[in-house]
């Protein structure tokens, strides 16, 4: 920290990213990536032609990139926000519509405590039931903004869209931002209640779903009123945002061939996850329920930290938190068949060691 910081950030906690390791090859389940490439159609989008117009800006309005959003989920394009990324969209949110605080459960995203250290805006973490559940009372009457990752991160437990909506209707003074980064896995989208609600933001990233996590888009459905807060907020830090390589990407993955081949692929990661719960299950683990791309599963007889480590040394890489009420799990990315294979055979050995 340099004598020059603001003294606002000096204890400022950053979020920790997953590792992205380089150089040693690792089955990488920890940062909740696709496990398949992006379909043709995305590949050829980012064309020679497109990158020789480099050296203009971008659409700072991304009309095309809306349009076509807006096209596929049946809403209009003053409905739908684009930025670099759901997190740039998440921190917009906290910044345009925190100022009376935030609630959200204690077991969530990582990221909405450091927007709201980030912006000054107190939070209340919720805690979750034993079950890891969301009680959707606990948010009746929050009166402040209130954000939900549905389904859940890191527990891969989802809502379904009727509490969601009870929620919605119960803090109609404020803004309820629902985070679906993994709904395409399984879960229901609130996006349909957004004409109903002018409460209600809806915030979906091409990450995880659309084989992206590369190419940083985010989007966000809402109210034309809440969409114009978050442009506002945009256009006043970097309307560039999302760069033309991205822009012709995330146009060309809503097109017929490349949706079909999402819809494949998140059934294909849909299936090969209720396999890998049997599995572990089996092996004695304890999994929680999950309609996301991954799953969150403990062991009784190794703790969560130790299991962790020995994956690392076997080559394979899941994600674990240190805080107290959750450090016992790992949540591990669903990854090609033939990479769960590998997890389950060293979940075996690792467990099998434990007890000799
Ligand atoms: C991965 C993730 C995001 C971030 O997605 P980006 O679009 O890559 O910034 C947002 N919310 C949740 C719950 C996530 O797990």
């Amino acid at each position: 920290m340099s004598r020059f910081l603001n003294k606002k950030y000096e204890a400022l906690e950053a979020y920790v990213p997953g590792e992205q390791p380089r150089g040693m090859e690792y089955i990488k389940l920890n940062t909740n990536e696709s496990p398949y490439p992006p379909p043709p159609a995305v590949l050829d989008a980012v064309s020679r032609e497109e990158l020789e117009k480099l050296r203009l800006y971008s659409d700072p309005e991304c009309a095309e990139l809306k349009q076509a959003l807006a096209d596929s989920y049946g809403l209009e394009r003053k409905n739908v926000f684009v930025s670099n990324g759901s997190d740039d969209i998440l921190n917009f949110a906290f910044m345009a519509f925190g100022a009376d605080g935030a609630v959200f459960p204690d077991v969530t995203y990582g990221f909405y405590k450091v927007f709201c250290a980030l912006h000054g805006i107190p939070f209340a973490p919720i805690p979750l039931t034993e079950q890891f559940e969301i009680d959707p009372q606990d948010y009746f009457g929050a009166q402040r903004m209130i954000a939900i990752a549905n389904p859940n991160a890191p527990t891969g437990i989802a809502l379904p869209l009727a509490q969601i909506e009870r929620i919605v209707q119960e803090n109609a003074e404020h803004v309820v931002l629902i985070d679906e980064a993994y709904v395409d896995f399984g879960a229901q989208s609130a996006v349909g209640l957004i004409k109903k609600y002018d409460n209600l933001l809806v915030v979906h990233t091409y990450s995880k779903s659309r084989s992206m996590a590369g190419a940083r888009l985010g989007f966000a459905f809402g109210a034309a009123g809440l969409i114009e807060d978050l442009e506002r907020i945009k256009f006043s830090t970097n309307p560039y945002s999302v760069n033309r390589m991205t822009r012709a990407a995330g146009t060309a993955a809503l097109c017929g061939s490349a949706a079909a081949y999402y819809r494949e692929k998140c059934a294909l990661i849909a299936k090969t996850r209720d396999e890998l719960r049997e599995r572990l299950l089996a092996l004695g683990m304890e999994v929680l329920p999950s309609l996301a791309n991954f799953v969150f599963a403990r062991c009784a007889a190794v703790d969560g930290e130790t299991v962790y480590q020995q994956l690392k040394q076997r080559g394979i890489l899941v994600r674990h938190f240190s805080t107290p009420r959750i450090r016992d799990y790992n949540r591990i990315t669903i990854g090609t068949p033939a990479q769960c294979d590998a997890l389950v055979l060293a979940m075996q050995e690792i467990m099998k060691e434990k007890q000799q």
